[in-house]
């Protein structure tokens, strides 16, 4: 069934299972919830999510949560866990603006930016996902080397995150313009709007970085 208006997205993801409610009440205890010890990786701004999924699918050893915003974005993410489930994705419908209010310090290994939405005028730039803004909130609840992992094809946010970055203290471990020519595709999982940009011709920038404490 494909939920089309926002009221119908709602009700799917209130009786959705793999959509973690009150997420806040786990903080401190996600490894008491997944009932494992293994790594935790996040998505922030997820979309549909196709690249954690597939990436989920290639890791069965690493527990996934997907992070969106909107409700009628997240109910095709579960339209696709429907199709073909998968044990290790949860997701959350959140603003991630609240980050460190649902994982506690050291709580998360990886942190995944795809896309980011770009906020283009100036007063906006702490919206950015990649501001000093939310990198501290990034800082509150990685655990120590972990990383984020970034990818856009939109120049002007990425030349704003590099700054944003290394004023903030984070340690460059990867950088390229141009992923797509580059030694590091070999094992690049292309997300919704990467597939998009990349038949424009756009390139693709991509970065990790990860903050000493
Ligand atoms: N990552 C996907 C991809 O690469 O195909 C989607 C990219 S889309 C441009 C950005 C997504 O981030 C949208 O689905 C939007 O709703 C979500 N988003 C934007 N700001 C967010 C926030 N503060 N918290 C959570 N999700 C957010």
């Amino acid at each position: 069934m494909r939920l089309r208006n926002v009221k119908g997205s709602r009700d799917e993801i209130a009786r959705n299972d793999y959509v973690i409610k009150n997420p806040e009440n786990n903080r401190g205890s996600w490894k008491e919830y997944f009932g494992n010890d293994r790594p935790v990786h996040i998505e922030i701004g997820m979309g549909k999510g196709k690249f954690l999924m597939e990436l989920a699918a290639r890791n069965p050893e690493i527990n996934y949560i997907g992070i969106e915003k909107y409700s009628s974005v997240l109910v095709r993410a579960l339209e696709k866990m429907e199709e073909a489930p998968l044990e290790n994705v949860h997701f959350i419908r959140m603003d991630a603006e609240y980050i460190p209010m649902v994982f506690s310090v050291g709580e998360v290994d990886q942190i995944y930016l795809n896309f980011s939405d770009p906020w283009p005028k100036d007063r906006h730039a702490k919206r950015r996902l990649t501001s000093r803004q939310f990198l501290s909130r990034y800082d509150q609840i990685l655990k120590e080397e972990g990383k984020i992992i970034f990818k856009t094809d939109n120049r002007d946010l990425f030349n704003f995150s590099l700054e944003e970055a290394e004023l903030a203290g984070w340690t460059l471990d990867l950088c390229t313009f141009d992923l797509h020519h580059s030694q590091y595709l070999p094992g690049n999982v292309m997300t919704e709007y990467e597939e998009k940009f990349v038949k424009k011709g756009n390139p693709i920038c991509k970065m990790v970085i990860h903050h000493e404490n």
